[in-house]
């Protein structure tokens, strides 16, 4: 029987979980880390580095290097290189490969079923493209799962006890929060909610940028660009790291690094958690609205949680652990690997779906609601948001003239009243016999799977007649 394996595709770091035997491991990559940089360096011939052996090459060469490619799932974002092209699905591909093989050899067996997890914000178009990627790599997704969910089956594991918890998951790039209700082995989410504009990475542009302008006002040495840009960051992601676990941090001004243990820099700048803290409490702070609309949409208080876990890596900031211990008035459960927690449910969620695992049921929900564009531009809801997935819905279209010859649908997925300020899904155009106004009959139905991701079918009700509709892209999408 295959070993079932669930994959945690981070924005900053990936990793393989599987079930062996009964137990759950994070494997090591081929360099013995369980850790896998998300970085991906594109050669001349078209070779690719993944992971630590791409930062390093990006230590000569940074323009070589595409880094957060999740935060650009999708989108059309194309990532011009010296070398040639890579697009967030490309480079998400060479890091499955990379981990993917790597499992391969330590299990000494050959993969090719995996769960991957994504944010649960993650919309209906990055999950395809995450399933995209997966498919470039030569392997078929079982299901694409919610990373706060993955957490949750994690933590259900040794916590029999019916609880209703809270996941707040701040990775590189995003940030989700999931209300379960747990026991029994049933995991029942009630509501997500999140932003994927927000992650570890906007706390080390914060610090970047504060050490851009302390760096230039000492004048010490000219960088070129890009590697300035780089070498800030990095300086600046390291320090952040520091800055958990010391009350300050020393930075090597002249070679932009830090200090090496013992060495004191001639020209040394010194950052304290408590500036660190000030200069991102606008970062911390937008942890709050999305953790309040999750519990309102699931019709809960803060005092009807009874435990709250951290998952990601960005969890680790004090400050962070202050704000749900604020939010919350517990502090969150700290039991849990905040970078293994992920990674772990993955292969949970494998082997119940593969591996004959029957303890436990998962209901997962739909993180924003999905619908098509109606009248004067306005957005109609036809699956709202935190249904229970998989759902599906239907509607009927007919034809507002005689015999027009197709009906353009627009399908969106979002909150707003507005068609323009949601997401697009894509668009397609139904088929449909020459009628009178008013006559034809098109069913056309939405059906959302249990990963999130969209299926379109058609219906011509009078002629009887099936009709498959497919999203392939943004903003297209084609009957076959
Ligand atoms: P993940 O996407 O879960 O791998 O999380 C990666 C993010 O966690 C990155 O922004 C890291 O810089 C951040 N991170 C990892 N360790 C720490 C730490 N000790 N303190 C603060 N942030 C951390």
């Amino acid at each position: 029987m295959q070993i079932p394996i669930g994959i945690d595709l981070g924005t900053t770091n990936s990793l393989i979980a599987g079930k062996i035997g009964d137990r759950i491991a994070v494997l090591p990559n081929a360099e013995g880390k369980l850790l896998t940089p998300s970085v991906v360096a594109l050669l001349s011939g078209g070779d690719m580095l993944v992971g630590q052996q791409a930062i390093d090459w990006a230590e000569r060469c940074p323009q070589d290097m595409v880094s957060s490619v999740k935060r650009s799932m999708g989108s059309l974002t194309k990532f011009a290189l010296p070398h040639g092209e890579l697009t967030p699905v490309t480079a998400s591909a060479a890091i499955l490969r990379k981990v993917i093989a790597d499992a391969e050899r330590y299990l000494a067996t050959t993969i090719s079923d995996v769960v991957i997890t994504v944010p649960a914000y993650f919309n209906a178009r990055q999950r395809e493209d995450t399933a995209n990627a997966a498919d470039l790599a030569g392997l078929r997704v079982l299901r694409i799962l919610n990373e706060p969910t993955a957490a949750a089956l994690t933590f259900g594991l040794g916590n029999e006890n019916p609880q209703t918890v809270v996941v707040w998951d701040l990775g590189g790039g995003t940030f989700d929060v999931s209300v379960l209700r747990i026991g029994y082995g049933v995991y029942q989410v009630l509501a997500v909610d999140g932003d994927q504009r927000l992650g570890g990475d906007d706390w080390d542009q914060a610090i970047a940028h504060w050490l851009r302008q302390s760096w230039e006002k000492t004048g010490v040495m000219s960088w070129p660009e890009p590697e300035l840009a780089y070498r800030l960051r990095l300086v600046a992601e390291h320090s952040k790291r520091l800055l958990s676990e010391a009350p300050t941090v020393e930075m090597d001004i002249a070679n932009l690094a830090l200090p090496a243990v013992n060495e004191l820099p001639s020209n040394c700048l010194v950052i304290s958690r408590q500036q660190f803290q000030s200069l991102t409490a606008h970062l911390c702070e937008r942890l709050v609205a999305p953790t309040e609309r999750a519990l309102r949409a699931a019709g809960l208080v803060p005092a009807n949680v009874e435990r709250v876990i951290l998952a990601g890596g960005a969890t680790r900031m004090p400050a962070v652990q202050e704000l749900a211990m604020r939010l919350f008035g517990q502090p969150p459960d700290s039991s849990l690997h905040p970078d293994l927690v992920v990674a772990t449910g993955a292969a949970l969620q494998a082997a119940i779906l593969v591996g004959g695992e029957q303890r436990y049921t998962l209901i997962d929900v739909v993180p924003f609601a999905v619908g098509i564009a109606t009248e004067k531009g306005m957005f109609t809801q036809l699956i709202p948001a935190n249904s229970p997935i998989p759902t599906q819905t239907s509607r009927i279209f007919t034809n507002a003239r005689d015999d027009q010859g197709s009906v353009f649908i627009q399908v969106l997925q979002g909150e707003h009243p507005r068609a323009a300020d949601n997401e697009n899904l894509g668009y397609f155009e139904l088929p449909i016999p020459p009628l009178p106004r008013g006559m034809a009959r098109i069913e056309v139905s939405f059906e959302l799977d249990a990963s999130g991701i969209l299926h379109i079918s058609a219906q011509d009700l009078l002629e009887d007649l099936a009709r498959q509709v497919e999203i392939v892209n943004v903003g297209k999408i084609t009957a076959v």
